[in-house]
């Protein structure tokens, strides 16, 4: 019987049991090391799996004997010519270009095979018009090929790239272990970067960075979680869900639909809320802060057929005041990206630092509408927030140039996009989410240059008289629509109970889908200058 011992729990496993198991220890639910050939055959469609490039040349630049034993020894144990096997395959019927490593071969650090098997990849799918899915992991550059083993660094780059420019889409999955000349070249610049619950992820390894500063790491450092954290990785996904996910994801990139499906019946169940009636503009802003109005997750979960989010700026951190992802609307996908208030409870409310976004939060939603634009992906916002966080971390982040700088970005993204205030709508914190070929307000949502209370107390010097200044703010929907600095206005219901929940969310659904047809097909010409004219008018 052949067994395979977990590295955390020491369990024995008999290897037919893991195999049926993704290589998962069931003792401890620890994820060993998943072959490539073995992963392979758990992700892509029966048969379908092609291998390209299976018979390149090894070479050694360097003429280092000691390299040659050391390559053919693993060669013959692991029945592997490198450290990374690459080909076309299908994954839940769509065609993808894939490549796996494998850490058996020299801890699959990569010289020139792995180097020039990567770039083919990308060369080829370019050429095929394939997405490129990539399955991570290394050692870094491998030493016995020097210098060599630098170039491959930009030689991928450069090919990922060209791929890039093409317009399609390119996943990488980061595994235990990603580290060094990998991490800094093809590993983290895809366009949805994933990884492993519990991986190994860093540029210099613990170690040496230990002995280089004397500085004791923490616990959890550079694992999965913490590059999640930091922004680097978009989610962790689950080995046995990451067939489902994949094609999930896959699906969502195809070619674009040809015309926006809208269903009749939207419109009709989505008729029928009672109405609040009329309020004065202070309960009208009482209204737009209460605790049960629901969160921008809450409509991103309930007026979308299907949503999953994706995380981090890819610089700093993942700033949980802004949420956004990928998300269906009858069939077609659109970006979501929302400011998300933390409204269950203090707990909450810390982790989404209330609804302010930081630098790194709307550093992240820049990136998904960049994102959107290079798929053709029509954006749609949900603004709720007081505003942007204003603190001592925000200012040394540079939030006034990041705001300055969506701003800027916004105007040439030349997908449409419409924003929707559905709560509090507060100063630049605000705009920068609502820069849009449209912008819709419920029905006792607020927007404004600042609170009211902030308001009373910089002109009267008095923030108790904050309900006075409501009046003269013009902030609610009906004086928005009249400044026409919104363009519609959404009915909400009496209660946010869960009937008129559905019955308002169906009737976004609808609006969303009347805005989505509108700008169909449209040029982005058209797009460009009809939200440059829409703010140009003040
Ligand atoms: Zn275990």
């Amino acid at each position: 019987m052949k067994v395979r011992k977990c590295p955390a729990c020491k369990t024995e496993t008999e290897r037919s049991v893991l195999d049926s198991n993704y290589s998962i220890c069931p003792a401890c639910g620890h994820y060993m090391r998943f072959h490539a050939k073995k992963r392979l055959q758990s992700l892509v469609d029966k048969g379908s799996f092609k291998e390209w490039d299976g018979d390149l040349e090894w070479s050694n630049p360097l003429n280092d004997k000691e390299y040659a034993e050391k390559v053919e020894d693993a060669s013959r144990k692991h029945n592997l010519k490198d450290a990374i096997i690459t080909g076309e395959a299908c994954i839940e019927g769509n065609s993808v270009a894939i490549g796996v490593m494998d850490t058996r071969f020299m801890m699959a650090s990569m010289g020139q095979v792995v180097g020039e098997r990567v770039t083919r990849l990308f060369e080829r799918a370019t050429g095929k018009k394939l997405p490129v899915i990539l399955f991570c992991c290394s050692g870094g550059a491998r030493m016995q090929e020097g210098i060599i083993s630098l170039m491959q660094m930009e030689k991928t780059a450069a090919a990922v790239k060209r791929h890039d420019g093409a317009g399609l889409l390119y996943i990488s999955v980061l595994t235990n272990p990603t580290m060094g000349g990998v991490t800094a070249s093809f590993a983290l610049i895809a366009d949805i970067i994933l990884a492993e619950k519990g991986a190994m992820i860093g540029f210099a390894g613990p170690r040496v960075i230990e002995q280089n500063t004397g500085v004791k790491l923490p616990e959890g450092f550079q694992t999965a979680e913490f590059q999640m954290d930091h922004g680097a990785v978009d989610d962790i996904v689950e080995r046995a869900n990451m067939r489902r996910y994949m094609g999930m994801v896959l699906k969502h990139h195809r070619k674009k639909r040809s015309r926006i499906i809208c269903p009749g019946s939207i419109e009709k169940e989505g008729r029928g809320m009672v109405s609040p009636g009329a309020l004065s503009a202070w309960q009208t802003v009482q209204r737009a802060r209460a605790t049960d109005r629901p969160t921008s997750l809450d409509y991103m979960e309930k007026v979308f057929d299907s949503f999953y989010e994706l995380h981090g700026d890819r610089t700093i951190e993942d700033d949980h005041a802004i949420v956004g992802g990928i998300a269906t609307i009858c069939g077609t996908p659109v970006t979501v990206i929302g400011v998300q208030k933390g409204k269950s409870d203090i707990q909450e409310a810390l982790y989404r630092n209330w609804g302010m976004p930081s630098p790194a939060g709307y550093r992240k939603a820049l990136r998904l509408m960049k994102q959107a634009e290079k798929f053709g992906r029509p954006v749609i916002c949900f603004v709720d927030t007081i505003g942007a966080a204003c603190g001592k971390e925000a200012e040394e982040q540079g939030q006034g140039h990041v705001i300055a700088r969506l701003l800027k970005e916004i105007s040439t993204i030349k997908v449409p996009i419409l924003s929707i205030i559905h709560g509090e709508g507060g100063s630049g914190g605000a705009l920068a989410l609502s820069v849009a070929n449209e912008v819709y307000i419920l029905e006792h949502a607020v927007y404004s240059i600042l609170t009211p209370e902030g308001y009373a107390s910089i002109l009267w010097k008095d923030s108790k008289r904050a309900p006075e200044a409501v009046d003269m703010m013009k902030m609610t929907s009906k004086d928005l629509y009249d400044l026409q600095v919104v363009d519609k206005i959404c009915a909400e219901p009496a209660e946010f109970d869960e009937k008129n929940m559905r019955k308002m969310c169906l009737k976004l659904k609808w609006d969303i889908l009347m805005f989505l047809k509108k700008y169909h097909g449209k040029s982005d010409k058209f797009i460009l200058n009809q939200r440059y004219e829409r703010f140009r008018k003040f």
